[in-house]
């Protein structure tokens, strides 16, 4: 008996060991080609079948990779301090700052922007792997916990496409500017989430994701691209020293979605009454995202500009309203008790 249950195991051990070893070595669900190369995590042809030592591996793993990711976690986390200091303290020199670092950094350094193919990503599950790519989910979640929060933050600051052309609006001669009347403002805000539309409908049905450098001038910081798309980004940027932000505002698949989210928003500008019938801030707002009294979140950038005016007690016509209401009621105290004249008068003395 004792034989036949010996036997037994011999047999059977090995097969148990060998079907074990080629369930774990098959990557997990989910994982890309990438963790295989860079990780090789599974790999267990060493001399620990039983993975004794995988904890210690994965610390020395996790703590490389936090060692290799931390300068750009930091410098990520300091440009996201920078734009949110910039936003909250609503400080023009600190908003130009944030925009040309955007460019600078962002831009031509990282070449990172949220982009269309973020939202493939979203839409097959294929997001990047994230012990690989802390920082870009910090940026990730940082955009969208930013546009929940206050809307399109990451359009009016951080993206250095839209840093760039707001650079270039306030370095060009206005002269140069054509005013999009309202009308025409509205329609051709819709354009964006029809190129939204069908740039992911061309996705899902051919699966061909490098056409979206097509759609998106975004390639331009990494300085690659054919002469077809250096022809397009030429003529989108001279259109836009005489249409300031045209792409930001008409045509973006991103801002079209991070639009969408902004319907969410929670801190929201505030109005006072008389923005009904003023129309400071609608000629102000270089975005159209002003129409009467109310904001359109979906094209608000968060820009600032119609908040510093919202609180400056010289020109927004609310504190002016209100200190002319002041002064009448004073003089109107004055006038039916002229004796506190008097004793005005001698208090001073
Ligand atoms: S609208 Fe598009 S290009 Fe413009 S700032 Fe937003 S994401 Fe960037
Ligand atoms: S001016 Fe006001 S409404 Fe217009 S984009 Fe800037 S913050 Fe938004």
């Amino acid at each position: 008996m004792i034989r036949f249950i010996s036997t037994l195991l011999a047999l059977t051990l090995p097969l148990c060991f060998a079907a074990t070893h080629s369930l774990i070595a098959q990557p997990a669900t989910g994982l890309s080609t990438d963790d295989e190369q860079a990780g090789d995590l599974w790999n267990f042809e060493d001399n620990d079948p039983w993975g004794f030592e995988e904890d210690e591996e994965d610390i020395e793993t996790w703590e490389t990779l936090l060692q290799d990711q931390a300068p750009d976690l930091l410098l990520f986390a300091g440009f996201a301090s920078l734009t949110m200091v910039s936003f909250l303290r609503k400080s023009v020199w600190l908003k130009y700052l944030t925009l040309v670092i955007a460019v600078a950094y962002m831009g031509f350094q990282k070449s990172q922007l949220i982009s269309v193919t973020n939202i493939y990503s979203l839409l097959t599950g294929n997001m990047p792997v994230f012990r690989y790519s802390m920082a870009w989910y910090l940026f990730f979640v940082f955009t969208v916990v930013t546009t929940v929060f206050w809307g399109r933050l990451y359009c009016g600051r951080v993206c250095a496409f839209g840093a760039l052309t707001q650079l270039m609006d306030r370095i060009l001669p206005a002269r140069l500017r054509l005013e999009i009347p309202p009308w025409l403002e509205e329609r051709a805000a819709s354009i964006k989430y029809g190129l939204l539309v069908v740039t992911l409908l061309y996705f899902l049905v051919t699966a061909d994701i490098p056409a979206y450098r097509y759609v998106e001038p975004f390639w331009m910081f990494t300085m690659r691209g054919s002469t077809a798309m250096w022809t397009g980004l030429a003529v989108l940027l001279i259109s836009t020293v005489f249409v300031r932000n045209l792409y930001c505002r008409f045509l973006c698949p991103v801002g079209a979605t991070l639009g969408l989210l902004s319907k969410l928003t929670i801190f929201r500008i505030k109005r006072w009454s008389e923005c009904s019938t003023c129309k400071l801030c609608e000629k102000t707002c270089e975005w159209g995202a002003i129409r009467g009294p109310e904001i359109i979140m979906t094209e608000c950038v968060r820009c600032d500009d119609c908040e510093r005016l919202y609180a400056d007690t010289t020109r927004c016509p609310h504190w002016l309203i209100l200190a002319r209401q002041k002064l009448s009621q004073a003089r109107s105290a004055l006038i039916s008790n002229p004796a506190t004249i008097g004793d005005t008068s001698e208090a001073e003395h």
